[in-house]
């Protein structure tokens, strides 16, 4: 097998360098070589991205891969496929498994199994609490100063409820500059909650969840991250008012970073009136007011990152009727599909967006050779694709091992072509490589 790849006519989009051109982009052994207009194939593979974006391969900060513990519903290694099928050649894995990762012990394995595959990196987060139980620390420091070296710490799934306890958490990984990141949800005000607290829940007859249980949450957390230093990242923001506190707090200098979902950026809750529990979501699907401006808090920067909450269910749990459903949806293989809606709507440029997906997310985590820039010497993380390929959304035909996707059915504009994660192709022509990978 060739040790080199030519990245051939493609429109070159790197937020890191600042570049939007048309280059050839040659990989060997790993990393870039070569950059620029008419570089010779030599013996290397060649990829042909005439009309497609070239760009630095997205970042996931939030997927649920469900290993240990629950491996009907998705593995490291499904998780990982499906992954690279969307273009991400890093995903950030919760910490919610069975066990919980709340060990060195778990996130070690995690990051092992994730870099035996060799599909994306996967990068585990810890858990906040012992068993996300939030009476009690996790082992943070064992878990930071394990071969994982993890940095980002949640307890997702739930926000930690005891505000003393989570400033004890935000004062111990100030020392080491880890970050804390919160499902922001007060639980005293969401509980029994099936969706967003509204008009249509008041029609509907279900019981809402109003967003003031996740601003309020995030007000609280920010005050703690300006009392303790801690960096703090808020988990898939949904609400207008989350958008203004995290404005607020990077106007003030504060150390908080956001991330929002595909799914709040283009649904509402009018979706729920078929009480398909595939559109059963937390933090819920909101009104459209809270779409708007989760879409213009991505476009002014106020939001760092697309992140997907890729939240695999079996198909009998998600099947069940609406209030015993459980709240997700999966969403590597789609986002990109998804969000380049905001481009065609006009919301943000192409380069932002791809700001967005890749060199955001990155930043937020500190992962080094991911996000760019797209240079000779950098590592050769990177994905192609159409934006204007349009392709009908076929679950049974995912990586992922579990099919709730809320676009089943609907034609989608814009799909991962090619991904190069490492210097090697493990996806080509929008299909995982034989022989890539494990087997599972
Ligand atoms: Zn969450
Ligand atoms: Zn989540």
């Amino acid at each position: 097998m060739a040790n080199a790849i030519l990245v051939r006519g493609g429109r070159l989009v790197d937020p890191a360098s600042g570049t939007d051109r048309t280059a050839d982009i040659l990989v060997r052994d790993g990393r870039i070589e070569a950059v620029g207009a008419g570089l010779a194939a030599g013996e290397a593979e060649v990829v042909e991205a005439d009309g497609a974006v070239v760009s630095p391969g997205f970042v996931d900060l939030h997927v649920h891969l469900r290993e240990p513990g629950r491996e009907d519903e998705e593995t490291i290694a499904s998780g990982s496929a499906a992954a690279a099928r969307g273009g991400f050649t890093a995903i950030c894995a919760m910490p919610n498994t069975e066990p919980a990762c709340d060990s060195a012990a778990v996130a070690e394995k995690v990051a092992a199994s994730g870099r035996f595959l060799g599909l994306t990196r996967v990068v585990p987060a810890g858990a906040l609490t012992h068993a996300r139980e939030g009476t009690q620390l996790a082992a943070i420091g064992e878990m930071a100063r394990s071969v994982a070296r993890v940095r980002l710490f949640t307890d997702d799934g739930r926000g930690v409820q005891d505000t003393r306890l989570l400033r004890r958490a935000m004062e111990y990984l100030t020392g080491f500059g880890g970050i804390c990141a919160e499902h922001c949800d007060d639980e005293a005000l969401s509980e029994g909650g099936q969706m967003h607290e509204g008009e249509v829940s008041s029609r509907l007859g279900l019981r809402g969840m109003p967003a003031e249980a996740e601003d309020l949450a995030l007000a609280r957390d920010i005050a703690l991250a300006r009392l303790t230093g801690c960096r703090f990242h808020a988990l898939h923001v949904s609400t207008a008012g989350s958008v203004a506190l995290v404005r607020a707090a990077k106007a003030e200098g504060l150390a908080v970073t956001a991330e929002v979902t595909p799914h709040h950026l283009t649904l509402t809750h009018e979706e729920l009136a078929s009480f398909d529990p595939v559109f059963k979501v937390n933090p819920p699907l909101r009104s459209l007011a809270d779409v708007a401006a989760c879409r213009a808090g991505l476009a002014d920067g106020t939001l760092d990152a697309i992140a997907t909450d890729h939240a695999p269910h079996a198909a009998h749990e998600k099947e069940a009727e609406f209030e015993a459903a459980p709240p997700g949806l999966i969403g590597m293989e789609t986002a990109l599909g998804v969000v380049l809606a905001l481009v065609r709507d006009g919301v943000l440029s192409l380069p932002a967006l791809v700001e967005r997906l890749s060199t955001g997310p990155a930043r937020v985590l500190g992962l080094e050779g991911q996000g760019g820039p797209i240079v000779a010497g950098a590592p050769a993380h990177l994905v192609v694709f159409d934006p204007e390929a349009r392709w009908v959304v076929d679950p049974s035909r995912f990586a992922s091992r579990s099919r709730n996707c809320p676009w089943a059915g609907q034609e989608l504009t814009g799909k991962v072509l090619a991904t190069i994660f490492e210097g090697r192709l493990v996806v080509s022509n929008g299909e995982l490589l034989e022989g890539v990978g494990a087997t599972w």
